[in-house]
């Protein structure tokens, strides 16, 4: 089972998303917290520890914290904006302590949507600037995306801009947005998808890739909105493969144990044949009311090979 522990290292951050899921409140984890949460991890057979925060690259001990979790023989992984690796010299030393792997948020092919939507100028020049110098470390780099109005329509122009960019990149993260703890502004509400919108450019962006021998996930997609490509759903692997995951906040939600993917569906999905691996929507009546469903006919076979996917895969 890949479970995966979450530890957010910071809450600050040199980008400003419209749409953070992570507002600011200044903290930091200690560097002994630190050391006693991945002691704890080793203990409990997990198998990934991802970094994030707002931004964990503004953590002066995260070298030390990557070393640290090498040392323990933990696979590790960072998710940030990155514009601290735009500087070649920083990028080598995260490279140099033996870190595996970077998520690389990239929102937009097009510059001025990337920035509009960081609300940081040039932002989208030194994210390309990062991910060449991570390249050239050899740290792998993979991408995630958050789905949101103004990408909406051009979700596989961004995937096609970036295969062709950066060839070596192989995997692909789409997030659907988390309105939960988003800015109250209306340029932040204005940030909400339109799924029937998404819907086929994120379809056209999955067969790209799956075409170009890449891989993908989506995460927080009802079913219904990427059928045949059921098997990346974060959610339905987590499902179909019985996983659980650990999130460490640095605010009043402390820690989360989530072991229960699914949320509360509408009435139209009981005739669904998919509503058993579909976890739905978080949070679907107080955001998303406006989301429709189209429940799913499938053979015994599909589901047959959907579960046989998943389960051969990591
Ligand atoms: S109809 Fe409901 S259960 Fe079926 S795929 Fe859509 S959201 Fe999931």
């Amino acid at each position: 089972m890949a479970n995966i522990w979450y530890i957010q290292v910071n809450r600050y951050c040199n980008n400003q998303c419209h749409f953070c899921s992570n507002p600011s409140n200044w903290k930091n984890i200690t560097y002994e917290r630190w050391i006693e949460l991945l002691d704890d991890f080793k203990k409990k057979n997990y198998a990934w520890v991802i970094f994030t925060g707002w931004e964990p690259t503004l953590s002066p001990d995260l070298p030390k914290w990557i070393e640290y979790s090498k040392k323990l023989w933990l696979w590790n992984r960072i998710i940030s904006n990155w514009m601290k690796c735009s500087d070649y010299e920083y990028t080598k030393k995260l490279a140099d302590s033996w870190l595996e792997l970077v998520h690389f948020s990239v929102y937009s092919c097009y510059e001025k949507v990337h920035d509009f939507l960081t609300d940081t100028p040039w932002s989208w020049k030194k994210l390309m600037m990062s991910i060449t110098n991570a390249l050239k470390c050899w740290v792998r780099v993979q991408i995630n995306t958050v789905i949101n109005h103004y990408n909406e329509k051009h979700l596989d122009k961004t995937v096609k801009f970036l295969v062709k960019t950066f060839p070596p990149i192989h995997h692909f993260i789409w997030n659907n947005l988390d309105p939960e703890m988003m800015r109250k502004t209306n340029i932040a509400k204005s940030t909400l998808p339109d799924y029937d919108a998404f819907k086929p450019s994120l379809n056209r962006a999955m067969e790209f890739l799956e075409s170009s021998w890449r891989s993908f996930r989506a995460e927080k997609v009802p079913l219904c909105y990427i059928r045949w490509f059921e098997w990346c759903s974060t959610e339905t692997r987590k499902i179909v493969k019985d996983e659980e995951r650990i999130i460490h906040f640095l605010d009043f939600r402390e820690k989360i144990h989530e072991t229960d993917f699914e949320h509360e569906k509408l009435e139209e999905c009981k005739k669904c044949d998919l509503n058993w691996i579909c976890s739905w929507i978080y949070e679907h009546k107080k955001f998303y009311n406006y989301v429709k469903v189209y429940p799913q006919k499938i053979t015994r076979q599909e589901k047959e090979n959907i579960i046989t996917k998943i389960k051969s895969e990591f």
